[in-house]
């Protein structure tokens, strides 16, 4: 028999550039397969998964809010919608390879989605559906990675798995910078303490209060989110 899953719970944080190819916007059907079948892998070995999607591959508030023309309240409120079209793919993407999955709103967009209620998603989780949490905090000023660390913090998650496009957390920018080396594992204080820019402080933050790890590993490597789901040690951990 395969051996117990390292994880009974765990939320994936999957960045909206997995939905579109490299430096492009919207979604493109190829990555919506790949990044489909990778969590659809990974909700096979056993621990329950959870998923948060971001959405800068259609709208980044800040971004949007910059040039002048509208607000960054209402910016960031159309941000958080374009995380529930990518939400909306990957559940049919999944369904479609046979896994089932639900999508949970923060915000009310009862015609598409169920509305979040914490009860709820934690028991489509009990039967094995992958949840798909879209529409961030429900807050503007917030990002995906704070919504993150939040549902985290409430379905009772083991640990917190950042999906991205580098392989880990480095001491400077590792495209930029040929030498700069990456961490195996970090505490929170010292994530905070040099900024890296790979998670906004207020996950970390709540993160660390909650004692919940965050992983940090290269989603585009095939296999690696299921064998970090499995407990392999990819990527940068940090934890206390
Ligand atoms: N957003 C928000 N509140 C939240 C989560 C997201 O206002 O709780 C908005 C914000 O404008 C953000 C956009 O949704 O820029 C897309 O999310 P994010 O930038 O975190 O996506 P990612 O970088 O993970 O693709």
């Amino acid at each position: 028999a395969a051996p117990a899953p390292r994880y009974r719970r765990a939320l994936l944080k999957i960045s909206g550039e997995a939905f579109s190819k490299p430096g492009n916007f919207g979604i493109d059907g190829d990555e919506l397969d790949i990044i489909a079948r990778e969590i659809a892998d990974a909700a096979k070995v056993g621990t329950q998964l959870a998923v948060v999607v971001g959405g800068g591959n259609i709208i980044r508030g800040a971004q949007l809010a910059q040039a002048g023309h509208i607000q960054q309240a209402t910016a960031d409120y159309m941000g958080m919608l374009g995380t529930a079209l990518n939400g909306l793919a990957l559940k049919e993407a999944l369904e479609n390879l046979g896994q089932p999955a639900r999508v949970l709103s923060a915000l009310n967009l009862s015609s598409v989605a169920e509305t979040f209620i914490r009860g709820r998603a934690i028991r489509h989780l009990e039967k094995g559906r992958v949840v798909i949490f879209v529409a961030g905090t429900g807050n503007p000023f917030f990002t995906t990675d704070s919504a993150a660390s939040l549902r985290a913090a409430e379905i009772g998650a083991d640990v917190l798995l950042k999906a991205t496009k580098v392989d880990g957390i480095y001491d400077r920018d590792p495209h930029k910078h040929s030498d700069a080396k990456r961490y195996d594992r970090l505490t929170f204080r010292e994530a905070i303490e040099q900024q890296l820019k790979i998670m906004d402080i207020t996950a970390f933050s709540m993160c660390m209060d909650r004692n919940i790890p965050v992983v940090v590993f290269n989603m585009k490597e095939p296999g690696h989110i299921a064998e970090v789901v499995r407990g392999m040690n990819h990527g940068t951990r940090v934890e206390m």
